[in-house]
């Protein structure tokens, strides 16, 4: 799990919710999170969040057309360069296949 603030992979499970999903907390940042916003997101989803947010639609509107939290936006808004980057990202994603 990688926290959403920080992108730190340090974290750690912190029990249940209330509402019985898994929490989180981030040694980086010693933010708390549940499960839901970031990694469960559809990859097609993803990709077509992806493409309005470099479209300049703001990622608040993104939420609202495709029901993602504008932080998950955000987040991958800031992968973005490496995501479209011909450079060492891309390089790895696809030698590690
Ligand atoms: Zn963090």
């Amino acid at each position: 799990m990688q926290c959403s603030r920080c992108n730190h992979h340090h974290t750690q499970k912190i029990g249940l919710s209330r509402h019985k999903r898994q929490r989180w907390m981030c040694m980086g940042c010693h933010r708390t999170f549940g499960d839901k916003d970031l990694r469960l997101i559809d990859p097609k989803i993803k990709a077509l969040a992806l493409a309005m947010y470099a479209e300049g639609i703001a990622a608040r509107k993104i939420e609202r057309l495709l029901h993602v939290s504008h932080n998950a936006v955000l987040w991958l808004g800031a992968q973005r360069s490496c995501w479209q980057s011909t450079s060492s990202c891309a390089r790895q994603r696809s030698s590690g296949h």
